[in-house]
């Protein structure tokens, strides 16, 4: 699933350094991630400064809490322009529904586009152990992440946040039309950095990722317009 330009460029990093990215890809890059690092530190307005310079921005907070307070966030967020946010799996089908509900709401009252919900299943920094220290001891993680993507799936969201390597599970189990958006993207020629298990983003789109987020490889090159675009050449 080829989505028009589907490059999404990690902001990790301070609200300084994201403007001066953000100049430099603007026109190169459609999309934009804002996760907590830069949220945190400069708060809503970092997403609604580089909604102005015409970039469409993924907030992703994972927001994970009961239903009537993960609402508020989702319809906080919908009313910055957000184009996609993310919910953890884990909270739940309620939490899960009252964020796609609360945030189309809140978009359909400022007459906008209402953002897409993707969920995070198991986190690829948790592996077997780290889930059974947590509780969830009678399950792999692979089963752990099929059982909350059908969760969200029933829940009514967009899509789902993945490794490459889970890309074609996830479009199986979601559909053709679900957003499969993954991180850990590396091209051939550049370094893994502290990513182990990454795939190219050719490899990722032919998987079934329908977005690819990609942070150092763009953010730290000596001219980060021209990584994008190379990285955008290879894919067409
Ligand atoms: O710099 P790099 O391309 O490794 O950045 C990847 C981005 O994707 C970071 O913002 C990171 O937090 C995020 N991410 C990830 N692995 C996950 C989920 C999110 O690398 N499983």
């Amino acid at each position: 699933m080829m989505t028009e330009n589907p490059v999404i460029v990690a902001m990790d990093c301070s609200g300084a350094e994201a403007l001066l990215l953000a100049k430099a890809l603007r026109g190169r890059v459609r999309w934009v991630k804002v996760g907590m690092t830069l949220y945190y530190a400069e708060g809503p307005q970092i997403v609604a400064l580089l909604r102005e310079m015409g970039f469409e921005v993924f907030v992703d907070l994972k927001l994970h809490d009961i239903p009537h307070q993960v609402a508020g966030a989702a319809a906080a967020i919908a009313k910055l322009g957000a184009g996609m946010f993310t919910v953890h799996a884990a909270g739940g089908r309620a939490m899960m529904a009252s964020a796609v509900e609360a945030s189309r709401r809140a978009a359909d009252e400022l007459g906008i586009p209402a953002p897409s919900v993707l969920a995070v299943t198991v986190l690829t920094s948790t592996d077997d152990a780290g889930l059974a220290e947590v509780g969830v001891a009678s399950s792999s993680a692979e089963t752990q992440v099929k059982l909350l993507a059908g969760l969200a799936r029933d829940a009514g969201v967009d899509g789902v946040v993945c490794s490459p390597r889970e890309a074609a599970l996830m479009r199986a189990l979601m559909g053709e039309q679900a957003l499969v958006v993954t991180p850990g993207i590396r091209p051939s020629w550049s370094q893994t950095d502290d990513q182990s298990r990454v795939a190219t983003p050719a490899a990722a789109l032919a998987a079934g990722a329908s977005h690819l987020v990609i942070g150092r490889p763009i953010t730290t090159a000596s001219s980060p317009a021209e990584a994008a675009a190379r990285i955008i050449s290879e894919l067409s």
